[in-house]
């Protein structure tokens, strides 16, 4: 540990965890795809999931926002209490406002204008008036650079707006939490950049962030903690130069040598 990354560690030791799974476990039918999940993360941090196809990791990152129930375990959001088999209650409908989802496909509404699409979940679900949601739209759409496609319908924008767009709908319910899963995954290589760009801005921003993704060039510069799962289970985690440059566990370092 060199003393940047010391210095870090205590500073983030002090806070409490905004995100804490306890022994969560997952099952499908037969198939156990969580298997004990401790994790914390700390207001601020920025966690990168990695592993092979098939191993949780949307699992994981679905189960901190309730998209999908588990069996045993607990996982607490910024306070809020998500249990077993779906009996969350309120804390639920408080968590799905409070974190802030970006997916491999934009799932942006088709028959609404950028603006609108950004606009919606603020007005209905907050309660803003109409022109404070449209104020804070358009701020997000400049920092995510998009302000000049605000009148437009998602189909009319490139795959790498689209995302960006997304990126900026989350973005307006004011999230405490930022899960990503595969958000380039879906785009073509040549507007991957656009949409790591405006997650780095994010995350320099100070945002809490859980992001599964395959870009090792941009987990190794922004994550605070890349996390190795494999089976359903974490199998290694730390400070993205341990864990990407030096792995100490032979899964990992198989899984590394064929994505790197
Ligand atoms: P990853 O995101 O790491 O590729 P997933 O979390 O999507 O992995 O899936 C983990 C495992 O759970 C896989 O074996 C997958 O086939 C299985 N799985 C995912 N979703 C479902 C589902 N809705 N029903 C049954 N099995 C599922
Ligand atoms: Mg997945």
């Amino acid at each position: 540990m060199n003393d940047e990354t010391r210095e870090a560690a205590q500073e983030t030791a002090q806070q409490p965890p905004i995100v804490r799974l306890a022994k969560v476990n997952k099952h499908f039918g037969n198939l156990h795809v969580l298997q004990d999940i401790d994790l914390e993360v700390v207001p601020g941090e920025v966690v990168v999931i990695v592993g092979a196809s098939g191993s949780g990791k949307s699992t994981l990152i679905r189960c901190v926002n309730g998209l999908e129930e588990f069996q045993s375990g607990n996982i607490e959001v910024d306070g809020n209490e998500l249990l077993p088999y779906g009996k969350s209650g309120k804390s639920l409908q408080t968590i799905r406002t409070e974190v802030g989802m970006v997916f491999q496909q934009f799932n942006l509404f088709p028959h609404l204008s950028v603006l609108d699409n950004v606009t919606l979940a603020p007005i209905k679900v907050r309660g803003w008036p109409r022109d404070k949601a449209l104020q804070t739209a358009h701020k997000l759409l400049e920092r995510v650079g998009i302000q000049d496609q605000a009148a437009k319908h998602p189909g009319q924008l490139s795959g790498g707006q689209q995302q960006r767009v997304a990126l900026a709908r989350a973005l307006a319910m004011e999230p405490r939490l930022m899960l990503f899963d595969e958000p380039t995954s879906a785009l073509d290589p040549e507007m991957i950049g656009e949409v790591l760009d405006a997650m780095r801005t994010l995350a320099n921003d100070g945002m809490t962030m859980m992001i599964v993704t395959h870009e090792m060039g941009f987990a190794r510069e922004v994550a605070d903690r890349v996390i190795y799962i494999h089976g359903g289970q974490i199998v290694e985690q730390g400070p993205p130069h341990e864990v990407l440059d030096n792995p100490q566990n032979e899964r990992t370092q198989s899984f590394l040598s064929r994505v790197l």
